[in-house]
């Protein structure tokens, strides 16, 4: 395995960071166009869906990719390891944006299935990769995570631009016109290109197969081959039982017995994941053998995963909300030049890179000063205020059905991207420092917990965009993570204590 190869790097880097930058393309790329395709009219070749339908589905859709990310980890660890789990991951990904680019119900919802298992078994097990690279005492292994963040955050920058070109921009529309294809099915060529963005992926991936270790070929959460074949049988009744339970819905709506809708479909999602959220807190309380102090972290532990899910559910409104406006409240020229709304989706990334290596500089010029986490995760939620602050004025200003400066968005992209950077580095690690040694693991998917419940609310607040007036809407966002912010920021020096005797 070769030691030097990118940016004093270990070879494989590059690879892992073009795989995820080709994986994000795809999937910002069709998250910028997914919720605009279905509230456009038939007539413009969208779905015709009511926003609130659009909302709850594309809520739906995004929380489950992330809850599938706990499923992708399971399989790589007792299953298939790593390598190989990416691989097919990245294969059920291209299969779903090669759906999407069909148009019909059954191949749209078939591409978004596709896509949630794909994310699933790619995302995190691609991010664990990264961390094989390095011996345990190599120092680089967090810059090694740095530049794989850019990979991410350079996939999120294009995705949304070629994407969106396709799907949006008139002069695309006419060029189909001209080849004789109906210049409406531009959306589905959006679909198509996040499909190619991850076939390149794949390719570049399958070719640089001797630059991993070869822990990264085996399921390191098995002793032996007993236990896989257990695994393996695990599995094999899982899949049944979801392709039984699926068979039966089917066969009740068929009879007439049960009507099974997406939007229905939406509102099981969210009584499950309720109830995955309360089962596994008062599994926390109720199983273990606490002591007290490590009881009272559990409760601290409870407040930061509240923060983060309120966090996402804010940020993640970039897709549903703030797409909306961009495409609905936007005067998207620039030079006189019109751009697609969906271009706009592309900004956080763009303030990601920039802004990345300007926050971790401050880290460090604060030094003994630096924030602790909760005190960032505080600095995270105001910042997101900030931005729908920016909002409401930007929403008075358009008034009913008027457009405004997309510079209104760009600032609250900026100011969310800066709370970003506050919460999302040093959020999964606050939750771990607290949690006791033995929970470790879990912590993981509690995180990935709090971004798909995030995920979730985000679709549906972004669902009221019709029902309310956007000044109501973007003001009861503000406050909403405003009162989070400041009841977070009075638990700082309580919490920072705990932590400090938790190390
Ligand atoms: N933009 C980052 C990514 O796609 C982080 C997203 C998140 O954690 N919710 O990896």
């Amino acid at each position: 395995m070769s030691k030097r190869g990118f940016f004093g790097h270990p070879g494989g880097l590059s690879t892992l960071f073009f795989t995820e930058m080709w994986e994000r393309f795809s999937y910002y790329g069709m998250r910028a166009i997914l919720i605009l395709y279905m509230v456009a009219p038939l007539t413009e070749g969208g779905m015709g869906l009511p926003v609130s339908d659009a909302g709850a589905i594309q809520g739906t859709y995004s929380a489950l990719v992330y809850l599938m990310t706990m499923v992708g980890g399971w399989f790589a660890d007792k299953l298939l390891g790593l390598r190989r789990s990416v691989f097919w991951g990245g294969v059920l990904i291209m299969c779903g944006h090669i759906s999407l680019a069909v148009r019909g119900a059954g191949t749209f919802y078939l591409g978004l299935l596709l896509v949630v298992l794909g994310t699933g078994l790619l995302k995190g097990n691609i991010s664990a990769m990264v961390g094989q690279l390095y011996d345990r005492d190599d120092t680089r292994r967090d810059a090694g995570y740095s530049v794989y963040y850019m990979g991410v955050n350079l996939g999120g920058f294009l995705g949304p631009l070629v994407c969106g070109w396709f799907a949006q921009q008139p002069a695309f529309k006419a060029l189909l016109g001209s080849w004789g294809f109906s210049p409406e099915s531009a959306w589905h060529f959006g679909f198509g290109a996040a499909a190619v963005g991850m076939f390149l992926g794949l390719v570049q991936y399958s070719l640089a197969r001797g630059r991993f270790p070869d822990e990264a070929d085996r399921p390191l959460g098995i002793a032996n081959q007993a236990e896989h074949r257990v695994a393996w049988r695990q599995f094999l009744i899982a899949v049944g039982a979801a392709a039984g339970a699926v068979l039966v819905t089917a066969g009740l709506h068929a009879g007439g017995a049960v009507t099974v809708s997406p939007v229905g479909f939406a509102g099981f999602v969210d009584v499950v994941l309720v109830a995955v959220t309360i089962g596994v807190f008062v599994w926390f309380f109720a199983a273990g053998q606490w002591t007290p102090e490590e009881r009272t972290r559990l409760i601290v532990i409870v407040v930061l995963f509240l923060g983060a899910t309120v966090f996402w559910a804010g940020f993640e409104q970039a897709a549903s909300t703030l797409n909306l406006f961009a495409d609905r409240n936007t005067a998207n020229t620039i030079f006189g030049i019109p751009y697609p709304a969906s271009w706009l989706q592309s900004v956080n990334s763009a303030f990601i890179i920039i802004l990345a290596p300007v926050v971790g500089l401050v880290w460090l010029w604060l030094g003994r000063r630096n924030p602790s986490s909760p005190a960032k995760f505080a600095f995270g939620l105001l910042f997101l205020a900030a931005g729908y602050g920016l909002m409401i004025a930007a929403s008075l200003l358009a008034g009913e059905s008027g457009r405004v400066s997309p510079m209104w968005l760009i600032g609250c992209y900026f100011f969310q991207t800066i709370g970003e950077l506050c919460l999302s580095p040093v959020g999964m690690s606050a939750m771990s420092t607290l949690a006791p040694a033995r929970m470790q693991g879990l912590m993981m998917g509690v995180w990935f917990l709090a971004i798909s419940i995030g995920n979730k609310v985000a679709g549906r607040v972004g669902g009221m965009y019709e029902s309310l007036p956007l000044p109501s809407l973007f003001t009861a966002n503000t406050a909403f993570v405003l009162v989070f912010a400041v009841g977070l920021a009075l638990l700082v020096a309580p919490i920072r204590r705990l932590m400090a005797r938790a190390s």
